[in-house]
C-alpha cells in the first residue's frame, strides 16, 4: 500500500502508516492497547480514552482479532512497549474486518491439529513458526539453485502431462488429453537424460512430481517438489558429489540467512550443519550392518530392498547423512548403469538422512542397445519410448543424474514430523482441497 510503513522501520518522533492483522487488544480501562502485526514484526498502538475522538477508539478497539487495520500517528518511545515503541494514533480504517470465530488461533494460544491447520493455511501461516518453514524452504531452493549455478547447470522445465510413464506402471495418474489416455509425470528421468545428450550436458530442474502411490505416510506425497540433476559426461560418484553438495548447500545457507527464522522455530541453539564427507557405504556393508545390529524379523539376504525399519536401524547407526552404493542391478531401475566388471552390481545410489531417503540417483545406461534389452526386461514396449530411447542413436554422451525431495530435504534440515508440514496445500489420499 502507498505511504505504508513497516513496523519494523518505525522510529521515535515519525509520522507512521502502519497497516496489519490485530493480533490482540488489551483494554485497561482509561488507557487501551491494540497489538498491530505485519510480515515485519508487531507494535503498540495506544488509545488513550480520555484524550482521543470515540469514534477512533472505537474503530480501533472494537476489531475483532485478525482484523485488518490501519494506523495513522505519530511514533514514541515506550520502554515497556514489546518493541520499544509505540504507535499514539490520529487515525484509524478497518482495511478488511475478521469474524469473531475464527477456524485457527493464529496467535498460536491454542494448538491445533495438522488438518485443521491444513485447511486454514492462510491464518495457519500468520504463526511466526509455520511462516518460518516456508521462509526456510524458499531459501533452501534459493541456495540449491546457487549450487546447480557453481556446478556450470543450467535450469530446465520438462513437461508434466505425458503419454508415458518414466517407469510405467502403477503409480501414474492418468488424466484425458484431448481423448487420448495421458499421465501426470511421475519423474522428469527420460526428459532430463536427453536434456544430457543436448548442448546444455548439465542440467537441473526443480518441478512437480506425481506419484500415485496408496501408502499414507509422514514421509510420502501424491504430489511432491523434485530437485533433479543430470550431467553427461558425469558417472555415479560426481553425481553423488552434487547431491552432497546441494545437501551442504542447503544447510549451510539456512544457518547463515535464517536464523531469525530458526529462532521462531525453538532450532537456534540445536540447528547444525553436517560436517565432513557423508560416508559411502556398500549395499553389501549395509545389509551386514542392519543384520548385526538391528532386531529385525527377517535377515536380510542379497537383493533384499531396504524397509523402512531397516533404514532406520542404518541410520541410527551411522548417525549422519550417507550414501548406499552398488545396490543390486536387479532391484534398480533398468535405465541405470552396471558396473562394466560385474553386471550383477549397478551404479545406483540413495543418499540417506538418518531418517529417511533423501536421494536417488545413478549412472545411466547410454547404450542403445543396452536400453532397449532394459525396456524389454522390464515389460515395457520400447516403441512406446522411442522418442527418447531413439537419441540414445545420435551421440548420447555417458550421463549420470539424480532425484531429491525437495520437501524431504525441508523436513530434514529442520527435523518436522510429518513431510505436510514442508508444503503448503499437501495432495495425500485424502486431501484433495484447498
Ligand atoms: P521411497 O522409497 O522413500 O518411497 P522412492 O525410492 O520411491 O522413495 P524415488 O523414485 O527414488 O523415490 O524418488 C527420488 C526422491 O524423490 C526420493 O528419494 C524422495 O526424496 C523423493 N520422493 C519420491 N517419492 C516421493 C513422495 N511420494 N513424496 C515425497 N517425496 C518423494
Ligand atoms: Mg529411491
Amino acid at each position: 500500500m502507498q505511504g505504508r510503513t513497516y513496523t519494523a522501520d518505525a522510529e521515535p518522533g515519525d509520522e507512521v502508516t502502519v497497516a496489519g492483522w490485530v493480533h490482540e487488544t488489551r483494554d485497561l480501562g482509561g488507557i487501551a492497547f491494540l497489538i498491530l502485526r505485519d510480515a515485519t514484526g508487531r507494535i503498540q498502538v495506544k488509545f488513550e480514552k480520555d484524550e482521543m475522538d470515540d469514534d477512533l477508539v472505537e474503530t480501533g478497539l472494537d476489531a475483532h482479532r485478525e482484523s485488518v487495520l490501519s494506523v495513522t500517528g505519530e511514533v514514541a518511545e515506550e520502554p515497556r512497549a514489546p518493541t520499544g515503541v509505540e504507535v499514539v494514533p490520529a487515525a484509524v480504517e478497518v482495511l478488511a474486518p475478521a469474524d469473531p470465530e475464527l477456524p485457527l488461533d493464529p496467535s498460536g494460544k491454542v494448538d491445533a491439529e495438522l488438518p485443521t491447520r491444513l485447511d486454514n493455511r492462510t491464518l495457519d501461516l500468520r504463526k511466526e513458526e509455520v511462516k518460518a518453514v516456508f521462509e526456510i524452504r524458499a531459501e533452501i531452493l534459493r541456495a540449491t539453485r546457487e549450487t546447480f549455478r557453481d556446478l556450470d547447470c543450467t535450469e530446465i522445465n520438462t513437461p508434466k502431462i505425458v503419454a508415458t510413464g518414466t517407469e510405467g506402471g502403477t503409480e501414474l495418474f492418468p488424466i484425458t488429453y484431448f481423448g487420448r489416455e495421458a499421465f501426470m509425470n511421475q519423474s522428469p528421468q527420460l526428459f532430463k537424460q536427453l536434456m544430457a545428450g543436448s548442448g546444455l550436458e548439465r542440467v537441473f530442474e526443480i518441478g512437480p512430481i506425481f506419484r500415485a502411490e496408496e501408502h499414507n505416510t509422514p514421509r510420502h506425497l501424491n504430489e511432491a517438489t523434485s530437485i533433479d540433476f543430470e550431467g553427461a559426461f558425469c558417472d555415479h560418484t560426481e553425481a553423488m558429489d552434487a547431491a552432497e553438495a546441494v545437501a551442504k548447500g542447503a544447510y549451510e545457507a539456512v544457518e547463515e540467512n535464517c536464523a531469525e527464522q530458526l529462532e521462531a522455530l525453538g532450532l537456534d541453539e540445536e540447528f547444525e550443519a553436517p560436517e565432513g564427507e557423508f560416508p559411502r557405504l556398500s549395499y553389501e556393508d549395509a545389509l551386514d550392518r542392519v543384520n548385526a545390529e538391528g532386531d529385525l524379523d527377517a535377515h536380510l539376504v542379497w537383493g533384499d530392498d531396504l524397509s523402512t525399519e531397516a533404514e532406520h536401524v542404518l541410520g541410527q547407526s551411522v548417525g549422519e547423512h550417507y550414501f548406499i552404493t552398488d545396490w543390486p542391478s536387479e532391484i534398480k531401475p533398468f535405465y541405470i548403469k552396471d558396473h562394466d566388471d560385474d553386471e550383477e552390481l549397478s551404479t545406483g545410489f540413495d543418499m540417506m538422512h538418518p531418517r529417511m531417503e533423501l536421494v536417488s540417483g545413478g549412472q545411466r545406461e547410454h547404450r542403445h542397445d543396452r536400453l532397449i534389452a532394459g525396456f524389454e526386461q522390464q515389460g515395457l514396449d520400447p516403441e512406446e519410448f522411442e522418442y527418447y530411447t531413439k537419441m540414445f542413436k545420435y551421440g548420447m554422451p555417458p550421463h549420470a543424474g539424480w532425484g531429491m525431495g525437495a520437501e524431504r530435504l525441508v523436513m530434514t534440515v529442520l527435523g518436522l514430523e510429518n513431510i505436510r508440514e514442508a508444503v503448503l496445500f499437501p495432495r495425500d489420499r485424502q486431501r484433495l482441497s484447498p
